[in-house]
């Protein structure tokens, strides 16, 4: 069979959206399993497309952490541009999600945590995801959290809207600000991260609608029900994470992803995570 860049042998599709379709291959050369993401036939002859895919390879290989998923090439054969990276075997926290949400308090927090780390990582590299959620989270067998798809990654000083003057990402886990279009910075991930938790642990999204925008306005204007009212399992202090995180005006949500992993760590410790409902002597 063929050989993309001489080396990477297709085995089969794995997942893609829009811009890009992923497959799992067999780098010969190193003799070890890949992911290969490859830009859609059809954005191939567009300069624009082109540069915002080698922008997410660029913004991924400038991260090094065991939480986000590592680049380890980027090509060009023909009209086929594609970027090589750790293959995650597993599933993406959609699927968990789907599958057996609400999870347990200890597994979405200690999914939590290592999303949140991926994040300090990140922002402490002046890069902001913004397109944080269930299906750009990688789960690994061992439960080992990858953080991938930094397709609309954004350097901390540029704006939302992109040249095309779009607001890009997924609506449901749109910050206010983000909604807005204005001003998306690293708060902005973190109220993706309280929507992802949220949602682990009431298996429902806090904001629905008829479409984008009217999602989009209930993100600026409405308030959601309390995850305890959903899931009576959540202790205080994990709700209290995600209301913090889920504030509307970012300057009261966490001021930053340090801050929010302290307290994501505080209740992984065993006896916080069992919050009795009185005490007895
Ligand atoms: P598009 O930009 O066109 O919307 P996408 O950015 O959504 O595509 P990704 O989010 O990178 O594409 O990947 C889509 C899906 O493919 C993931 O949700 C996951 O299921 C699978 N996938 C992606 N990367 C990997 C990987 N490195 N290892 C295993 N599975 C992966
Ligand atoms: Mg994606
Ligand atoms: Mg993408």
């Amino acid at each position: 069979g063929h050989e993309l860049g001489g080396r990477y042998e297709i085995i089969t599709r794995i997942g893609g959206g829009g811009m890009a379709l992923v497959y799992k291959a067999h780098d010969i050369l190193l003799n070890r399993k890949v992911a290969v993401k490859i830009l859609r036939q059809q954005f191939v002859h567009d300069e624009e497309f082109i540069r915002r895919f080698r922008r997410e390879a660029q913004s991924a290989a400038a991260l090094s952490h065991p939480n986000v998923v590592s680049i380890y090439d980027v090509g060009q054969e023909d009209e086929t541009h594609y970027i090589v990276m750790e293959y995650v075997e597993g599933q993406n926290l959609n699927e968990i999600i789907q599958e057996r949400a609400p999870l347990q308090v200890d597994e979405a927090i200690r999914f939590a945590s290592q999303i949140c780390d991926a994040l300090e990582h990140a922002h402490h590299n002046q890069i902001i995801h913004r397109d944080i959620k269930p299906h750009n989270i990688l789960i690994g067998k061992n439960g080992r959290v990858k953080v991938t798809d930094f397709g609309i990654a954004r350097a901390v000083t540029s704006s939302t809207i992109t040249q095309t003057g779009s607001v890009v990402g997924s609506v449901h886990y749109f910050s206010p600000e983000h909604a807005k279009g204005i001003n998306t910075g690293e708060k902005s991930d973190l109220y993706s991260l309280g929507i992802v938790i949220y949602q682990m642990l009431t298996g429902k999204l806090p904001f629905l609608g008829e479409s984008p925008i009217s999602v989009a306005l209930k993100h600026l204007q409405e308030t959601f029900e309390e995850p305890r009212i959903i899931n009576p399992y959540i202790p205080q202090s994990v709700e209290n994470i995600i209301l913090r995180a889920m504030r509307k005006n970012p300057n009261e949500r966490y001021a930053s992803a340090d801050e929010m992993l302290r307290d994501l760590e505080t209740c992984l410790k065993p006896e916080r995570l069992k919050e009795p409902k009185a005490t007895f002597n």
